[in-house]
């Protein structure tokens, strides 16, 4: 039957203000006795007091970087196999869960990721959990078996079970401290999540349900979050959205707005969620339908016009990037071309080629 499903989701979620203290117990009770700690250096020192207090974190790599690199996943996959750790916990947005997924798949064998981006060797049947702890709301890594990694200027997406985390910890205080610009780009990208993960061709009816949830959570809370980091509420939800966002797209994938994000952020480097919101209002009107405005309905909107609409002004107020005059140097040829060759541009439910992708990129000239 056409309506026929799949689905499965193999994560322990724990969701909670101030869950992050019981990184102790949780370990203990997992079993875990040596942690691993990955983290960027602006939570260095979160890192550190949390390795002073609990025994099991046998170890801090605080050096990940944005957009990482495979040199990264080698350091922390030498340092993890160092210590002799049995799990990995990645504090930190997209980059550094990213970052821990590559480590911890690889770290039972080796600590040259190189052979394994390149496809030339297969990952170990032996990997480490991975323990996602995000700081961010937005991208819901911790519930994907999705690891962006970069060498040099080439940069992949590898979609595979051994990158799915065991244990995602969310704890919405660890996002209050989330600068507004930052708070705006990883929002939108759960939103895209949300709703691509709906409209893809692979949408199903449970990830059609989370998606629902999602986008009413985002559209009800991000403004909230971005105008005052310190609303409780907001921080929350947005929390709860960019989870539900992860889930929606984990079974379905993303579609054309991702598609399209990958050769905006090599090209003119915009962050992964600006990126993404980039061209969601435009994948919104091309892509409305009776089923995409049901689901703006529902959200408390008029239609999917109003949907593509809000999505401009959250852009807007943030400031961030809206047209391609925006951009230094842009090609729309090079960039249809790009954003059509990408993979996920099949998922998109609306057939997509350069020559509409040409006629989107006008629209935002
Ligand atoms: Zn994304």
């Amino acid at each position: 039957m056409a309506n026929d499903f799949i689905y499965s989701q193999p994560v322990k979620i724990i969701f909670g203000e101030g869950r992050i203290r019981g990184l102790g117990g949780i370990l203990k009770e997992a079993g875990i006795s040596r942690c691993m700690l990955l983290c960027d250096r602006f939570l260095r020192g979160r890192a550190e007091e949390l390795a002073a207090e609990i025994p099991e974190i046998c170890g801090v790599f605080s050096d990940i970087e944005e957009n990482p690199q495979i040199k990264g996943v080698n350091e922390a996959a030498f340092l993890t196999r160092s210590y002799g750790a049995e799990a990995v916990a990645a504090m930190g947005g997209g980059s550094t869960m990213d970052t821990a997924k590559f480590a911890a798949a690889i770290a039972c064998e080796s600590d040259n990721a190189l052979p394994y981006f390149r496809g030339e060797k297969r990952f170990p049947a032996k990997r480490l959990t991975v323990i996602a702890i995000p700081t961010t709301a937005g991208t819901g890594s911790e519930v994907t078996q999705v690891s962006v990694t970069s060498c040099g200027k080439e940069k992949k997406t590898i979609n595979d079970p051994v990158f799915m985390p065991g244990m995602a910890l969310i704890d919405p205080e660890l996002t209050y401290s989330v600068p507004k610009r930052t708070t705006m780009n990883t929002g939108l990208d759960a939103l895209a999540h949300a709703l691509e993960g709906y409209w893809s061709r692979g949408h199903q009816p449970i990830s059609d349900l989370m998606a629902k949830e999602a986008v009413k959570l985002v559209l009800g809370n991000l403004e909230n979050a971005w105008r005052n980091g310190e609303d409780k509420e907001a921080r929350r939800n947005m929390s709860m959205a960019a989870l539900l966002g992860g889930l929606s797209f984990a079974m379905p994938k993303t579609a054309g707005c991702h598609a399209c994000s990958y050769p905006l952020s090599e090209d003119y480097h915009l962050p992964h969620g600006e990126a993404c919101a980039f061209t969601l209002s435009a994948f919104v009107r091309i892509n409305s339908d009776e089923r995409l405005g049901a689901l703006a309905k529902e959200a408390g909107l008029s239609g999917t016009e109003e949907l593509a609409e809000r999505i401009d002004e959250l852009k807007e107020m943030a400031g961030l990037r809206t047209r391609l005059s925006d951009l230094p140097d842009p090609d729309i040829d090079k960039l249809s071309r790009d954003c059509a060759a990408h993979p996920l541009m099949r998922n998109n439910p609306v057939e997509m080629n350069v020559e509409s992708l040409r006629e989107m990129f006008e629209t935002l000239k």
